[in-house]
């Protein structure tokens, strides 16, 4: 009864997305992963670019990591998009380019969660299985006044119970998006739009008159915050970058040498970094100068980055060696975080004024 005034709302209101109108399992993997986080307006552009360059999961497959980080650029949460690559040339070496088509399969992949198998089993292969996002959680924490916080474990386990006791087992998949185009476009996170909703005579928080009160959520931790400091070494039009390395959210771009320090430093106070003299081959005297100071917000750190530019009257030399030294005019070809990218848009404008 419910799934059914959810999918004929459905029929008549959804948006028209590229892919929605596709059962190909990799068109719906790529807008899956694309999206998880990500706005609908916001990650369109970026799937319509994955589907031009890489037409096929095998094609992806023969991808270079850099190449893919790359096109990636700005959607943030960098380590989806290698675990991304990993899954084709699992899915190539595998299974012969072939998905998987049952949710149990697809679970094994890596980077494939209970989120997305559920997403890809039900809507390319219309296998009986709930998906259930941010948006499911919030339609059915409201409609039956759940007190369970939606992020708890429990609460992720009572939701998805109920999502797969409410599904329409014949038509799965459109019951899916259904309702989770419901969340998106009426039941919003803020101000959800009752009097439009198809459901709001089953919904206990509309009759109780306390919509605001759902979902409940589990208040995260603070974000932490860091102070980084960057270096621009600009010589004979070239600049030294290096690739992260490190397990964390911006692994595998490539970023300014740089180190953190407990608070914000001035020019003075950052050449006495013990850092900052580790970088160097031998003691030589530089002119430095902060530049561009930014305030970067992450889900969990808020970034001070501090922008030093530094030159001397030799040549400057960086001890590790993997550190890079590329042509300023080729440094787009590099993946970047946003962070990186605000600085060279703040260089370009500045480079235009003179
Ligand atoms: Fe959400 Fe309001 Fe519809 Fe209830 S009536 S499901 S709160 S939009």
């Amino acid at each position: 009864m419910l799934s059914k005034e959810i999918i004929n709302w459905y029929k008549k209101n959804k948006r028209d997305l590229p892919w929605r109108n596709t059962n190909d399992p990799y068109f719906i993997w790529l807008s899956e992963i694309i999206l998880q986080q990500t706005r609908v307006e916001q990650g369109l552009p970026y799937y319509h670019k994955f589907i031009a360059k890489y037409k096929t999961v095998k094609k992806l497959a023969e991808a270079n990591n850099d190449d893919v980080m790359k096109l990636w650029q700005g959607l943030g949460y960098y380590n989806r998009a290698s675990n991304m690559l990993k899954t084709a040339r699992e899915i190539v070496e595998n299974y012969q380019s072939v998905f998987p088509k049952t949710y149990e399969e697809l679970i094994k992949l890596t980077g494939i969660g209970p989120y997305t198998a559920a997403a890809i089993s039900s809507f390319a292969y219309n296998e009986s299985r709930a998906v259930v996002d941010g948006n499911v959680s919030r339609v059915l924490s409201r409609i039956f006044a759940i007190e369970e916080p939606i992020n708890s474990s429990k609460g992720k386990n009572l939701f998805e119970k109920i999502a797969n006791e409410i599904l329409d087992k014949k038509n799965p998949g459109l019951n899916n998006q259904a309702i989770m185009e419901l969340g998106a476009l009426v039941c919003k996170p803020r101000q959800p739009l009752c009097d439009n909703c198809p459901v709001r005579l089953n919904c206990e928080a509309f009759k109780k008159n306390s919509v605001q009160d759902f979902p409940q959520k589990i208040k995260k931790n603070k974000p932490r915050n860091r102070f980084v400091n960057y270096f621009y070494i600009e010589q004979n039009n070239t600049i030294y970058i290096i690739q992260r390395t490190e397990k964390q959210i911006w692994k595998g771009l490539f970023e300014l040498p740089n180190f953190d320090t407990e608070s914000s430093l001035n020019e003075f106070e950052i050449i006495n970094q013990i850092d900052f003299k580790n970088m160097f081959q031998k003691s030589e005297t530089f002119q430095i100068k902060k530049t561009f100071s930014i305030k970067h917000q992450l889900t969990h750190q808020t970034i001070y980055a501090n922008f030093f530019n530094l030159s001397s009257s030799k040549k400057i030399k960086l001890i590790n060696e993997s550190y890079m030294l590329v042509d300023i005019g080729d440094i787009n070809k590099y993946a970047v975080s946003r962070l990186f990218d605000k600085f060279l848009n703040y260089l370009n404008l500045h480079s235009n004024k003179k």
